[in-house]
């Protein structure tokens, strides 16, 4: 090394070994896209311990996908080689939340295998809980609910803590009270949903300061990445552990810090300044409804709190979950938060080349509520991004579909290639196309598989066996395969359930001794009961997948699927296979159900080389050689439902996204666009995405469709076609592509040159600048 020292800090520009290497106290890396913000937090976490400054089990690593834990568990390894005993707490909020709640289960009234509920199950409890206090689910949908309580959970709040009248928005003014009926029922039932994972957490920590404490004390080091992500119950379970221990006895009041609330309604933002000066970007920021302040503590308490090692590192231009409950101010007042914090700024871009960088920063530059930053790269230009217009999705499709081909044929890695979606509609269509051409291909973020029928009703025998006490996974089994018990049997099942307060499989052992069944039901469920007792007691001496086949085997699963004459069945068959085979992975059944609850990321098979599609949102913090953003239409991106619902901070999260994807790229960027689509059942006409016209024409390049028929092709749509196209030209605001393509296909006549021609000379004075090698300020 340069400056001496360990290997792993080789080849680190000066500010990333600054915040690699300045380990006391908070720090902050603000940076943008592809400056090595992950790459210096595993870098971090191999300082502290070849520092000795702390051991493995000390350290809590936050990252923003499972995915992303694993990544950097694996170059952890490859930094320290065999040195390191034992791994840091690396994972999820929710993930981490969900093992430290585990571990204390029974003081948030849970036993230690509680059942992680799936929004699925999530609905069907709360339409329950709707049926019972005779509110029309058909003008007030469980659904809403369920979106309503995830909100609130994300905010950090407990039924008691919700503002009255959010509270009674819903059901007649029973929202909140059914919100706490909910809770109560989910300890009945041993279950806790995705939200619980940190609020409970939290309720887990305010309730108990020694346990707290003993966390506390544990993470000497805490680490996070995205931090622009993170939202108010993420941000309350941080502040919580980034303290230092408090003494034992000294209030819990304490022990909670007093910048809880957001420097906003304390009409603090303006003297005390969070990074990054100028009224204007934070003016938007400032806009949006404060949230409620969750722990009011009385003020002078916050000197007492002194807080320890964090390093949180994100990029305001990335904050892509507002739509969740993410807080960009989080990271916005940082130093506000975590006084004496140092920020460091990273400026130089490692990922991308010089064309792709230039459009990116461009396009971001159109947002008003941003700090702004410098980013440079010191790689080639490379090629400019394309734009590449298609008759409709199809097309689009087969268009990708060739050119991956092409990649292929040219010796590119296909785990290098991503195909990056707005909707995760859009997938299907590619995946239709992939299995057409045999390209292999895996699908990235998102419970597609495990949300497939066949595979949520194998779940819910293994969740039956798992914790008895799931009633929604037993409910949901009990007649599947049919075997005459219908919705009367299940009636009575559930009367005799909330009278005794026990679960419904207790219930139905109870039941079978009586006679309020008629025989043949009476003996069918004893049957299923004493299956269900002999899979639980194999379960001590099989292996968990082993137990998996025998369960679907002698349920009568598998035949049922077996005898199905659909065009799909011969599928679902498949899908079960992989399920048992995709158990193999893990140590036990809990092991499994705990990481099919947790699970964002499906990965294909280790060492496959496969082309990844997924949406954008899980593509944050990845990279790949050739990324593809096919859907680039008005209406779908930007969404319409966002701008709808948000404004323009809808849309400046959506432009946010639009970054995000395309500085996934490494080397190719291709941005694709259709006329007509079909989105929901329903074809319709779309424009292209006025984000297309946000991108500096200098570092883009429109090409031809490969996708067949084609823009530049036999023109066999009819002039129809172009007719749409120039009445769109003239009644929108952004029709420059559409009538640049429709000039080439008439050779250029019609408006010679109107179009994108005109849009280019605007551009090409402001983009010029930009693109060469050198400081992009954006
Ligand atoms: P994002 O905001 O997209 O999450 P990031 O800031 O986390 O990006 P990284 O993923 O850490 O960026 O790094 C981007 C790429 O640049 C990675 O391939 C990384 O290995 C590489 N990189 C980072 N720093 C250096 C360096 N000093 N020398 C060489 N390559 C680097
Ligand atoms: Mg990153």
């Amino acid at each position: 090394a340069a400056a001496g020292g360990p290997q792993y800090l080789n080849g680190l520009n000066p500010e990333q070994r600054e915040a690699v290497e300045t380990l006391d106290g908070p720090v902050l890396v603000l940076a943008g896209a592809g400056t090595g913000k992950t790459r210096v937090l595993t870098t971090r976490i191999a300082h502290i311990l070849s520092q000795g400054r702390a051991r493995p089990h000390e350290i809590l690593s936050v990252t923003f996908t499972n995915k992303a834990a694993r990544e950097m568990k694996l170059r952890l390894g490859q930094m320290l080689g065999q040195a390191v005993e034992g791994m840091p707490w690396l994972g999820t909020f929710h993930s981490i939340g969900g093992r430290i709640l585990r571990i204390h289960a029974e003081l948030v009234q849970l036993k230690s295998n509680f059942t992680v509920l799936d929004v699925d199950d999530q609905v069907r409890l709360l339409k329950q809980l709707l049926q019972a206090e005779n509110i029309d689910d058909k003008r007030w949908p469980a659904r809403m609910l369920a979106g309503l309580i995830d909100g609130w959970k994300n905010r950090g709040l407990s039924p008691s803590q919700v503002p009255a009248g959010e509270a009674a928005s819903f059901g007649n003014g029973k929202g909140g009270k059914i919100y706490a009926t909910y809770q109560e029922r989910l300890k009945i039932l041993n279950a806790a949903d995705f939200g619980d994972l940190l609020l409970e957490n939290i309720r887990l920590f305010r309730e108990n300061p020694d346990v707290l404490r003993q966390y506390q004390s544990r993470f000497k080091f805490i680490l996070v990445d995205e931090y622009q992500d993170t939202n108010v119950a993420q941000y309350l379970w941080l502040r919580l552990l980034s303290q230092a221990p408090s003494r034992p006895g000294q209030p819990l009041s304490a022990v909670i810090p007093g910048e809880l609330t957001s420097p906003r309604l304390r009409g603090e933002v303006g003297a005390q300044g969070a990074p990054g000066e100028g009224d204007s970007p934070r003016a938007e920021l400032e806009d949006r409804a404060p949230h409620p302040d969750p722990l009011p503590v009385k003020d002078g308490e916050r000197e007492q709190t002194a807080l320890k090692n964090i390093c949180c590192v994100g990029d305001d231009d990335q904050s892509i979950y507002g739509w969740r409950g993410a807080e960009v101010d989080n990271i916005l007042r940082f130093e506000h938060d975590f006084p004496g914090a140092k920020v460091i700024r990273l400026e130089r871009n490692y990922r991308s080349t010089g064309h792709i960088l230039a459009a990116a920063s461009h396009l971001i530059a159109h947002n008003e509520g941003r700090l702004g930053k410098t980013l440079r790269t010191e790689d080639v230009d490379g090629e400019k991004v394309t734009v590449t217009g298609s008759w409709d999705s199809e097309e689009e499709a087969r268009a990708i579909g060739e050119e991956l081909e092409e990649l292929q044929r040219a010796g590119e890695n296909l785990n290098d290639v991503a195909i990056l979606v707005r909707a995760s509609f859009q997938m299907r269509e590619f995946e239709d196309r992939f299995v057409t051409l045999g390209l292999p291909y895996r699908v990235i973020g998102g419970p597609r598989f495990y949300e497939r029928a066949e595979i949520r009703d194998a779940l819910a025998y293994l969740r039956t066996i798992n914790s008895p006490a799931d009633d929604l996974a037993f409910e949901r089994i009990v007649n599947v395969p049919k075997r005459g018990l219908g919705d009367a049997t299940v009636q009575l099942l559930h009367d005799h359930a909330r009278k005794r307060r026990i679960p419904l499989f207790e219930a139905a052992r109870a039941v079978v001794e009586t006679d309020e069944l008629k025989p043949k039901a009476r003996g069918s469920l004893r049957d299923l009961v004493m299956q269900f007792d002999r899979w639980r007691a194999q379960r001590e001496v099989t292996s968990h997948t082993e137990l998996a086949e025998i369960v679907l085997d002698e349920s009568g699963y598998t035949e049922m699927w077996q005898k199905d004459r659909s065009a799909d069945a011969a599928g679902r068959l498949e899908n079960l296979k992989e399920l048992v085979r995709s158990m193999e992975e893990f140590e036990n059944l809990q092991g499994f159900l705990e990481h099919i609850s947790l699970v964002m990321d499906r990965d294909g098979e280790a060492g496959d080389e496969a082309v990844s599609l997924m949406t954008l949102h899980s593509a944050k913090g990845l990279e790949f050689d050739n990324v593809f953003l096919p859907g680039w239409e008005e209406g779908l991106f930007p969404s319409q439902r966002t701008l709808d619902e948000q404004g323009r901070a809808g849309l400046e999260e959506e432009r946010r996204l639009a970054h995000v994807g395309l500085t996934r790229a490494r080397r190719r960027a291709k941005i694709y666009f259709a006329t007509n689509r079909r989105i929901h059942g329903t074809w319709s006409t779309t424009i292209p995405s006025r984000f297309l016209d946000e991108l500096p024409a200098h570092n883009v390049e429109i090409t031809e469709s490969k996708g067949g028929s084609g823009w530049g092709g036999s023109g066999g749509y009819g002039a129809s076609r172009f007719d749409n196209l120039e009445s769109f030209g003239s009644s929108y605001s952004t029709p420059g592509w559409q009538r640049a393509q429709a000039n080439r296909n008439r050779g250029g006549g019609g408006r010679g040159g109107s179009g994108f021609e005109e849009r280019q000379s605007s551009f090409s004075s402001e983009s010029f600048n930009r693109s060469k090698r050198g400081p992009v300020v954006i």
